[in-house]
């Protein structure tokens, strides 16, 4: 029995894994789980698992929570999550929380000899020089869940790391895939929620649209398999059949192909090396496909996939100005605040007007995040 915390629970990788859970309940124990200020979404799930440990964001929350449910342990912010991502029993960390947030539960789970399954990209994007250094020194591993990266993981099986010659990303180019960078103008946030391919959580979806998820996921391959930007290739794949694919120094491609389903790289995460029955799981069949496209992206039309090769590029803090300020103008975005063609601009401003440090600390990236939110928030007149 594999005891796992899940961090992010009510949402929708979180949510996904409780499905996976709840299907091999012989197989795994949900024993701690966090949730943000959905409590609703989190009752629900407190229905269907027995989980005794349960992390919520405000205290007031958790006050209730405590009331209503006897023989529950409950905690609250940063240090509750702190308390379940350390637990003495648990052997797998889930992080599914979304954002910046992420990474400090993923070092105390680290530091805690926990084994992590990553689904929280922004961990790596703004700590990648921290955390690989902790899984070495701890000797944990860390599991991709993001589908991409669990797909390169498992072209990567078996293979000696000296005879990769590139990793090769794919992308659906998210909902405004086929719009030309003047049709971008007056995109509204209904329009840009709706994704092709994945149905997932809102910041998730407009970084698709904007193809920051997909720089984010540039610098998250990038510290998973150690590997140079310059060997990191995006192709658009409209179908999102192909998760991604690595080239080796003989010429052999290797893939991972599926249906799109987030269970699945969050099922492989938490049974690897092994593996089991996708329940309702959908079978690919290349026969109903027919044919599948692959594309270079255009990175004058795609600027934010450039911003952020340029951003993992340069290293040090900025991936760190990158991440904070699209989380900021991400939500400014959602909230109708800004237009879709600002969030890049904004972006784009706080890598220029930031002072650039070498290998940050937790401490200054703690600074730096902040910096660069309220850099975006006094742009637009909202600090
Ligand atoms: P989501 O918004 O649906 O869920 C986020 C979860 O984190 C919720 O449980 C929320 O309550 C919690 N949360 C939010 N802010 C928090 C905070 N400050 N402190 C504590 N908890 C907080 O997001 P999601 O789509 O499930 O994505 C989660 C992570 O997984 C993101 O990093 C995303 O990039 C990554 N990811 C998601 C998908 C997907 O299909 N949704 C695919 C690949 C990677
Ligand atoms: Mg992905």
């Amino acid at each position: 029995m594999k005891k796992i915390t899940v961090l992010g629970v009510t949402g929708s990788i979180g949510q996904q894994t409780v499905d996976v859970v709840v299907h091999h309940r012989d197989e795994f124990e949900i024993v701690a789980m966090s949730a943000g200020r959905n409590i609703d979404a989190l009752e629900e799930i407190m229905k269907q698992l027995n989980v005794s440990h349960i992390c919520v964001q405000n205290k007031e929350d958790k006050e209730y929570l405590e009331n209503k449910y006897k023989d529950c342990h409950f905690y609250y912010g940063q240090d509750g999550l702190m308390t379940i991502a350390t637990l003495p029993e648990v052997e797998i960390v889930l992080n599914a929380i979304v954002g910046f947030a992420g990474l400090l539960p993923t070092m105390e789970a680290i530091k805690a000899h926990k084994d992590i399954a990553l689904a929280n990209k922004e961990t790596l994007v703004v700590a990648g020089h921290l955390i690989c250094p902790l899984v070495k020194e701890y000797q944990v591993a860390l599991l991709p869940v993001d589908s991409e990266h669990s797909a390169i993981f498992q072209s990567m099986n078996g293979e000696n790391h000296q005879d990769i010659s590139k990793i090769i990303l794919t992308a659906s180019g998210g909902s405004f895939r086929d719009r030309t960078r003047d049709e971008l103008a007056d995109v509204t946030v209904e329009q840009a929620l709706k994704h092709p391919n994945w149905s997932m959580g809102a910041k998730i979806t407009i970084d698709s649209a904007t193809l920051f998820n997909k720089g984010l996921e540039v610098m998250e391959a990038r510290w998973l398999f150690n590997v140079d930007y310059d060997d990191i290739e995006v192709l658009i794949h409209p179908e999102s059949i192909v998760h991604s694919m690595v080239e080796y120094q003989d010429t052999s491609v290797i893939a991972q192909l599926g249906t799109p389903d987030m269970r699945l790289p969050i099922q492989y995460a938490l049974t690897y090396p092994r593996r089991q029955p996708l329940i309702n799981g959908q079978r690919l069949s290349l026969n109903d496909v027919g044919s599948l496209h692959f594309y270079k992206p255009d990175l004058k039309r795609f600027h934010a996939l450039a911003l952020a090769y340029e951003a993992g590029r340069q290293g040090g803090s900025m991936p760190c100005v990158l991440n904070g300020a699209n989380e900021q103008a991400n939500s400014l975005f959602l909230n109708g605040r800004i237009r879709f063609l600002d969030i890049e601009r904004l972006v784009e401003d706080a890598m220029r007007a930031h002072e650039w440090v070498d290998h940050p600390t937790l401490e200054q990236l703690l600074e730096i995040d902040q910096w660069a939110r309220d850099f975006v928030l006094k742009r637009v007149g909202e600090d």
